[in-house]
């Protein structure tokens, strides 16, 4: 199936990406990607280091997580543990069709501070408009990462877990991946700003502006990727 191979690349690159950016450190994270059309789900599979990862190791399963045969080593491997996460956020949002998980240094920092990001900077603005949220604490047992995710979910295509880490999404794997790279980038800006004085967020009439021309005019018009 064309449609799935296309699929595992997609989420290796994806997985390869966080790992490449330095977001990731030996096994932990995790991305993944949904074919819409036949509802099916590929994910990195469980404590497998990001160097031995290839597009033939990864695990596809239904939205119910249940194991799909593909004929391809991943078939045999367990799926990462977070997939539950990323099932609900697939189940409840249309509009997903990738997911990345990570533990990143900056954007942790803030996480472990129970502190969302509001829109220091005008690339905060752009790229995930007045705030990037933070939910509280919650264990990773059922469904509790997704609904928290859920709860607090706005504009911005992340969130971060108190005490844990940020999950980001899009319309792909390469979205999402996008969005955890960003995130990393600005909470690192933020960060060193906060080490050297109090930071105000911008006015919310200037994060409007810059959020909506990011999301309308910036880029090549009519292609995917305004990066
Ligand atoms: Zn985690």
């Amino acid at each position: 199936m064309d449609r799935l191979k296309n699929l595992r690349e997609e989420v290796f690159e994806a997985n390869l990406g966080i790992y490449r950016a330095g977001l990731v450190t030996m096994h932990s994270g995790n991305a993944s990607g949904i074919d819409r059309e036949s509802g099916l789900v590929v994910i990195k599979p469980s404590g497998m280091d990001y160097e031995k990862l290839s597009p033939a190791l990864l695990v596809t399963t239904d939205l119910l997580g249940r194991k799909i045969d593909t004929g391809e080593t991943g078939d045999q491997l367990k799926a990462s543990v977070d997939l539950p996460h990323h099932l609900y956020l697939y189940s409840h949002c249309p509009d997903l069709g990738g997911v990345v998980h990570t533990h990143s240094n900056y954007a942790t920092s803030f996480a472990v501070q129970g502190r969302p990001i509001p829109a220091y900077l005008t690339a905060i603005a752009d790229e995930f408009g007045p705030e990037i949220p933070c939910c509280p604490y919650v264990d990773n047992i059922g469904d509790h990462i997704g609904e928290a995710i859920l709860r607090h979910r706005n504009s911005a295509p992340a969130v971060l877990l108190a005490h844990h880490g940020a999950f980001t999404f899009g319309a792909t794997p390469r979205a999402a991946l996008k969005a955890a790279v960003m995130l990393e980038d600005v909470a690192k800006t933020c960060h060193l700003a906060l080490q050297i004085g109090n930071a105000s967020p911008l006015p919310a009439e200037e994060v409007r502006k810059w959020y909506d021309r990011y999301h309308t005019t910036y880029g090549q018009a009519g292609t995917e990727d305004t990066d």
